[in-house]
Order: C-alpha cells, then structure tokens, then sequence
C-alpha cells in the first residue's frame, strides 16, 4: 500500500468521495448504499445517513470536546462522567466506549456510516443515536430487524452490533465489508502514532504504552461481517 493509502487509513489523505445529501462515501459504498436504500423503500423504511466519511481532523475535534468538558462524555450506563477527576489514561478509556481514537475511526474510510430511518418518526423529532431508539420499543426497531435480515445482501455489516468489551453498541453503525476488510488489515499501530504525533491529544508516551491495548480492545475486536 502506497503512503498516501496509508496516510487514508487514518484520515490524513482523504479517498475519493461521491456525495449523498451532506454526506460522503465512496462510491462503491455509495453505490451499494442506494441499493440497500431502495429496497428498505419498498417496506416503508426510509434508510437515512446521519453521519459518514470524518477524516482526522473532524475526529480530533470530538476528541478535544470532550477532554475540554464541552461535550459530554458517558458512561456505558448513560450516566455522565467528570472527566476533570480523571488522570489521562483513565480519560483515555473513558472516551473511547464511545468514540474511536483519532487515526482508528472506521469513518476515515469513506466505507461506514451511520443510519436512521426517517420514515419512523417526525420532522422535529431529535435524534439521539443510542441503542435504545433502535430496541423494541424504539422507533428504529423495524430498522434495526430490516439491517439483521437484509444489509448483507447489499454487502454491509454492523462492526459494534453487540457489546464485545471494546466499543459500546452502535445498531446504526455501518460498514461497507468488501472494501472496509482491506482497510482493516492493513491498518497498523505505527500508522496510528504517527497519525497522533503532532495531534495535541495525550501524551505521546502514554499512547506508544497504551495503543496495543487500544488496537486490540477498540479497533480490532468486532463483530465480523460474515454473521450478521
Ligand atoms: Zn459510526
């Protein structure tokens, strides 16, 4: 893999993109996606994206969001954490139940996206994105059943569908499996620290200490694309 493909993995590079709406993939994701849209459509499921290709840069910012406190951060009961109380290695894990260190999100990719459908609820209705709009009594619960059938066939599969002790549950999470598969292997933890170098985000020693950790636990460990 060329260094530009590399420097793809983790957001540095961006890939080609095709536009859908605000959003962007590519396009063989893209295409895929609007297949998959499609025959959603005909059950009366308007599969929705509220969020796709992030490069690094966009992820860093969340990152600082919540280390700064101006956005909250969670734990895996939804209740809220103080970070403030918290040294840096803590802090660490703390914020990647719920969102992918910088130079590790699958949303560099342009192959994962996440998903509502918008046909299940009203025009002011305010998103959330947790795992409870998509359970039984959820308005996402007909999406959710319609993805374990169907999302397959289109080529699509949910890496954090059930809780492995790495990233928390994410049902509206996406990934493009034929293209996303190469990625995932071939991304390393030296690409990841390089990414993060100059990133203002943690001590670089504490990352080189903790990244087998994090590659093992949130990046590596998920539910695999063949048993949706
Ligand atoms: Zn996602």
């Amino acid at each position: 893999m060329s260094v530009i493909a590399q420097q793809m993995l983790t957001g540095l590079t961006r890939p080609a993109l095709q536009q859908i709406g605000n959003h962007r993939l590519q396009p063989a994701a893209a295409a895929a996606f609007f297949l998959m849209q499609q025959a959603a459509a005909a059950e009366g499921i308007n599969i929705t994206i509220a969020s796709s290709y992030r490069d690094f840069a966009t992820q860093l910012r969340i990152w600082q969001g919540k280390l700064s406190g101006q956005r909250p951060v969670f734990d895996l009961n939804a209740q809220l954490i103080d970070l403030s109380q918290l040294d840096d290695r803590t802090k660490l894990y703390a914020i990647l139940h719920f969102s992918a260190l910088p130079g590790t999100s699958r949303h560099h990719w342009g192959t994962d996206f996440d998903v509502f459908d918008s046909a299940a609820i009203s025009s002011d209705y305010q998103l959330q994105l947790t795992p409870a709009e998509y359970t039984a009594d959820g308005p996402f619960h007909r999406l959710d059943s319609w993805l374990g059938k169907h999302a397959a066939r289109f080529g699509f599969f949910r890496p954090y569908r059930q809780y492995l002790g790495g990233v928390a549950v994410e049902p509206w999470h996406l990934s493009y499996w034929p293209q996303a598969k190469h990625y995932q292997s071939a991304l390393t933890k030296e690409q990841v620290l390089f990414a993060c170098k100059n990133a203002d985000l943690f001590p670089q020693d504490l990352l080189k200490t903790e990244i087998d950790e994090i590659m093992r636990r949130y990046v590596f460990n998920i539910c695999e694309g063949t048993n949706e």
